[in-house]
């Protein structure tokens, strides 16, 4: 957890039963509205990752980008997004996950990054697990290095940050 932990999650609002009755939201707008709250944010990511000699940020679609392009900007690094299916004009490549009710794909431009790459992965939060750990692979698989998966928030009930370490990626979280 940052510095910043206890202060990011106290701006952050649960929103119960949505999108669906039993899912809490963690609905981070409070804190993207709250500029010295998102400049702490971003302060949390650069502070962990500005030693790390990082090539790119490889940002999961949408709320990734959020996080991803200014920290590649303040490291000096390319931003890499992984999108959703369909949204990639050019060669892609993919990796197909299990969500609670069927499945989902994530995909990355096959020219996204050089192979050897150091890659930091990042989104808003990590539940199961399913995205970010699809993400991975594909970066994995593409011949990018993954030096760790990056999160704002955590949910560690769901188990989801244990299994992407299981799979052999380190994970870090502002929050939890
Ligand atoms: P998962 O693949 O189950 O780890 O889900 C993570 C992805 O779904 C992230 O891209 C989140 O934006 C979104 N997500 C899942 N659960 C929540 C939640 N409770 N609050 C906010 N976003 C969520």
């Amino acid at each position: 957890m940052s510095i910043y932990g206890d202060y990011i999650k106290s701006v952050i609002r649960t929103v119960p039963d949505w999108p669906q009755p039993g899912v809490n939201f963690r609905d981070i707008t409070p804190l993207l509205q709250n500029s010295a709250a998102f400049r702490k944010l971003i302060d949390s990511f650069v502070h962990r990752y500005q030693e790390m000699d990082l090539d790119a940020i490889a940002a999961i679609d949408a709320r990734g980008f959020i996080v991803g392009a200014p920290l590649a900007y303040e490291l000096g690094c390319s931003f890499v997004p992984v999108r959703k299916k369909g949204k990639l004009p050019f060669r892609t490549i993919s990796e197909t996950y299990t969500l609670e009710y069927g499945e989902a794909e994530v995909e990355l431009h096959s020219d996204a990054f050089k192979q050897g790459d150091r890659i930091l992965i990042v989104d808003d939060l990590i539940a199961t697990g399913g995205t970010m750990l699809a993400a991975a692979k594909l970066i994995t698989r593409s011949g990018g290095q993954v030096v760790e998966t990056a999160t704002i928030v955590d949910l560690p009930d769901l188990g989801g940050s244990r299994r992407i370490h299981e799979a052999g990626y380190n994970v870090f979280a502002v929050c939890s």
